[in-house]
């Protein structure tokens, strides 16, 4: 059986260097927010291109941290609307929910499953203040655009970048010493999330933000940590999710490996788009730029379980993200009277092919060729 994601495989390249990791944690002696956390933090700065990054516990710490920050900051309010894709992962609107703000859908485009930036204004109303963009299955999303219309209507944009660790914009057009337009950079704050089956992925759950904003930023480092910067002052009403000291320890050993990683599912990607040729099958576009770093590969076939079912025959692990439109979930009742067709006709027809950096040429091989023979 080809698995979905080999998750030991993918790690056990580092495990010599995790072990050399624990040890140095474990003879400083020091478990929470140490020397290891602080060094990640700044690593993953420098790689985002971003002045600031805070170390929390895992990515929806991280979007419900930015909410909280800006509403301390008085940048939102409790009930004000924020913007977000129908067909994200759940997670995102979670957060939104969880900071007492109030999110609103809209539909993506099914070529990129990001959202459309075209149908963004026609949602805005006075209450609106923030747009969530989400760059799903690792590609950026049309920030600029975005951006453009948050300047416009004097929104913040925030970036749910847990699926896109290292994409950039415009790899093929980069103007030499300019700072690249990185996943993290492009907007007011990032999210990610370290989950062990993410681009970056530690061996338990992890999280950070990134941003350029100073105010943001100080409130989020205190926020993590009860609100308090001194140790027993507390300025604001925290939380505890502080980014723990061993799995930064694990993520400084592979982080300087993530673009090699990146690089390894977009060859696979390649592969895939140009190899794969059958009618039942629906690629998904990418401009074959560094803008997408294939968190995940997503077909779409009208009959989706039959594909399944015929992969799995053949020795193909498959998963689908996702079965269920968040707003058709039971989580969500207030949601599940409204329509998005495009959003649901891609969760009834997406399926998620085997992609990683530990594939093998000869797995891909066999994939295709099932595939073509469907
Ligand atoms: C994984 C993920 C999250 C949540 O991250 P956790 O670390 O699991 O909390 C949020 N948004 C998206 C799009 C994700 O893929």
């Amino acid at each position: 059986m080809i698995p979905f994601l080999d998750l030991k495989k993918i790690n056990t390249p580092y495990e010599t260097a995790f072990q050399q990791k624990m040890k140095t944690v474990l003879e400083n002696g020091w478990y929470i927010l140490g020397e290891e956390v602080r060094a990640f933090e700044s690593n993953f700065a420098t790689y985002c291109g971003a002045k600031y990054c805070i170390g929390v516990g895992k990515g929806f710490d991280a979007l419900v941290l930015i909410f909280k920050g800006y509403i301390e900051l008085a940048k939102l309010k409790k009930g004000d609307e924020v913007i977000v894709p129908a067909n994200t992962y759940i997670a995102s609107i979670l957060a939104i929910l969880e900071a007492d703000l109030i999110p609103v859908l809209v539909e993506p485009k099914f070529e990129t499953y990001n959202i459309n930036s075209d149908l963004i204004e026609e949602k805005i109303t006075l209450k609106t203040k923030a747009i969530l963009v989400v760059h799903l299955y690792g590609q950026l999303a049309e920030m600029k655009v975005i951006n453009a219309i948050a300047i416009n209507h004097n929104l913040l944009v925030i970036e749910d970048a847990a699926q896109a660790h290292g994409a950039i914009a415009n790899s093929k057009f980069q103007i030499p010493n300019r700072k690249l337009q990185k996943a993290g950079n492009r907007s007011d704050a990032a999210a990610f999330s370290f989950y062990p089956g993410k681009n970056l992925g530690a061996l338990g759950d992890g999280g950070a933000i990134t941003t350029n904003d100073s105010a943001l930023a100080q409130i989020v480092f205190s926020l993590r940590n009860y609100g308090s910067v001194t140790k027993y002052y507390n300025d604001y009403a925290g939380v505890n999710s502080r980014l723990d000291e061993l799995q930064a320890a694990f993520l400084n050993v592979k982080l300087p490996h993530l673009d090699a990683e990146n690089e390894k599912r977009r060859t696979i990607a390649k592969r895939y788009l140009t190899e794969i040729e059958n009618d039942k099958i629906q690629l998904p576009k990418w401009n074959l730029s560094n803008n997408h770093v294939f968190h995940l590969f997503v077909i779409r076939t009208e009959n989706r379980m039959e594909l399944k079912q015929y992969l799995h025959e053949n020795g193909i692990q498959t998963v689908i993200h996702y079965p269920v439109p968040p707003h058709k979930q039971k989580a969500l009742p207030d949601y599940n009277m409204l329509s998005f067709p495009i959003t649901e006709k891609i969760h009834e027809t997406v399926l998620s092919l085997p992609i990683s950096p530990v594939l093998t040429t000869e797995e891909v091989t066999f994939i295709i060729a099932i595939l073509n023979k469907y």
